[in-house]
């Protein structure tokens, strides 16, 4: 039975927003395709998250209910939805590419014995009926194009904040998937979760990032870019260069490019940031960029669509009076 399925990312019994991204290319592809929309629903108490899932077009919603997949573990999850993808033979399974999806998708991948195309920014279906995708890659600078094989399921993984949301009524019929957890393949415990102290929106859910980097030289001066992204509103956050996070300024959650979050929002603020490659990984397929850096021969400015040259530290508050001026929330 084939189907284009796409994992549903839950939080606390509450759907992030990409999930319903991933949902709504997958409608795209399951039309193109002539097969039904499934998605895959993990957790504990989240079966009324389905009229939602049916809402931004859900044919079906495989349910795996239960306590032990409460707090999300990626060896139980990849347990459940392994033993879901043998079971039904879809075509085509897609997570979203955050920080939970790279987890999973490549060992959900490994294990199914399939490929998988992370990171994706395109997905279509092509002639022959296989999953073509594009994906940035050399941190944006070329787009790769793939064409799956005739391996199953094709497997991918779809950038946060890229495919526009769409609403698309469907029936959202609730199959109810039996959860068999062998304890001897969980090797790991959950003993804690440590939740972030910042009462901002996540880095890879907000619209506005004013990102600070070593030019911010220490965590006491982040205070003047907290009071930009406050004035800016809050769908705007605060974001991280390696080196802000490696001197112990920042969290690591901060942290935005190869080895920290990649972003996509409206507009990213620069601040004392250089440019290199390893930042850009993370940050390049935003909308806008703005940089503000003392040197004008910093690489950020080669990337950014409005660059000021000038000290941070008179700029931006000079940003954030001007903006509380003319009452923009
Ligand atoms: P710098 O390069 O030191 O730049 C500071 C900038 O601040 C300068 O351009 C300077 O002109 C400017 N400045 C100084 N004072 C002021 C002021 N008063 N007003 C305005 N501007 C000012 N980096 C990441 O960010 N994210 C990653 O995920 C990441 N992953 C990596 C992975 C690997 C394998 C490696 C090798 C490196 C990685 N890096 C990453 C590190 C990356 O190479 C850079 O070292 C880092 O991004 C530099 O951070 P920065 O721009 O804050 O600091």
């Amino acid at each position: 039975m084939a189907g284009i399925w796409v994992f549903s990312e839950q939080r606390g019994g509450e759907l992030k927003k990409v999930s319903f991204e991933v949902l709504s290319v997958g409608r795209n592809l399951a039309d193109k395709a002539g097969q039904e929309l499934a998605a895959l629903l993990l957790g504990s108490g989240v079966e009324m998250l389905a009229s939602e899932m049916a809402k931004y077009g859900a044919d079906k919603v495989f349910l795996a209910d239960s306590a032990d997949l409460k707090d999300f573990l990626t060896e139980s999850y990849t347990s459940v939805i392994c033993d879901a993808v043998m079971a039904n033979d879809p075509s085509v399974l897609l997570f979203s590419a955050t920080t939970l999806g790279r987890g999973l998708a490549p060992r959900v991948a490994a294990r199914l014995g399939t490929g998988l195309a992370t990171d994706c920014t395109e997905l279509d279906i092509n002639d022959a009926g296989l999953l073509a995708i594009k994906r940035p890659i050399f941190a944006g600078k070329l787009l790769a194009n793939a064409v799956f094989d005739n391996a199953r399921p094709q497997i991918a993984s779809v950038r946060p904040n890229v495919i526009p949301v769409q609403e698309n009524p469907k029936a959202g019929e609730v199959v109810k998937l039996e959860v068999r957890i062998d304890p001897s393949r969980i090797r790991t415990k959950l003993r804690e979760i440590k939740k972030g102290t910042s009462s901002r929106v996540d880095l890879s859910e907000a619209r506005i990032i004013v990102s600070g980097g070593r030019g911010v030289k220490g965590p006491e001066n982040f205070s003047i870019l907290e009071d930009l992204a406050a004035t800016l509103g809050s769908e705007a956050t605060v974001g991280a260069s390696r080196s802000a996070v490696d001197a112990g300024w920042r969290p690591h959650s901060d942290q935005v490019g190869q080895t920290g979050k990649t972003v996509t929002p409206d507009l990213y603020i620069a601040c004392g940031i250089s440019g290199a490659i390893q930042h850009l990984a993370g940050m390049s397929s935003s909308k806008y960029i703005v940089a503000i850096n003392k040197d004008p021969d910093a690489p950020i400015f080669k990337k950014a669509n409005y660059g000021i040259v000038g000290d941070l530290f008179k700029i931006v508050p000079l940003i954030t009076e001007e903006l509380k001026k003319s009452g923009k929330e």
